[in-house]
């Protein structure tokens, strides 16, 4: 599934729910929600996160950019903060260097739970109330749209390396995949358009 495609399920799921959720309507929930929906794909050199981060779209770069970040992150954990969940981005950031494209842990609820723990930390060292459900929206939706994808998703990696599907599935590389989701996107940008007035 294309980046955009998650990017506006994410963002037609939290324009939905954000009544119901701590924290409700924010921008920088918004943002937050574009951003989990974006980060599983990083396993991919050529995801959107990676255009920015990498200097070249391949497999080495992927590999060696994450991993430089990962010892980073790891040396100022030791020596600094003793923090789980900075344990758990070190754990993250040499996952994604070693993994391949919806082989392992950005793709799972693994994944999930851990990227959760870092947006638990965010809200309590820069008090940003609600961080991890807008997290959480945009994440979730993701790997369950990945699901109704022909490839699946390996969900409980690493316990299970099977690839999970919904009942119903396409191929998101066909024709008509990438009509279905532009389809998909036009009919977000209509209920954007009918939700957003109710926010003010
Ligand atoms: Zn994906």
């Amino acid at each position: 599934m294309k980046g955009k495609t998650h990017v506006g399920i994410g963002t037609v799921t939290f324009m939905s729910i954000y009544d119901k959720i701590p924290g409700g309507f924010s921008y920088i929930g918004l943002i937050v929600v574009i951003i989990g929906s974006l980060l599983p794909d990083i396993d991919h050199p050529k995801s959107i996160i990676n255009r920015y981060i990498l200097p070249f779209k391949n497999k080495f770069a992927k590999v060696a950019v994450y991993i430089c970040i990962a010892v980073v992150v790891l040396y100022f954990d030791y020596f600094y903060t003793n923090e789980p969940a900075l344990k758990a981005l070190g754990l993250c950031l040499i996952c994604i260097a070693i993994s391949s494209h919806r082989n392992g842990l950005t793709h799972s609820l693994a994944g999930l739970g851990l990227f959760t723990l870092v947006c638990g930390y965010l809200d309590k060292k820069y008090n940003i109330p609600g961080i991890e459900y807008y997290f959480m929206i945009g994440y979730g939706t993701h790997l369950l749209c990945d699901m109704i994808t022909r490839r699946g998703v390996p969900l409980f990696y690493p316990l299970i390396n099977k690839k999970y599907r919904l009942p119903w599935t396409y191929n998101a590389n066909s024709k008509w995949g990438s009509a279905f989701e532009d389809l998909l996107i036009i009919l977000g940008i209509i209920y954007i358009i009918y939700r957003f007035p109710g926010i003010f």
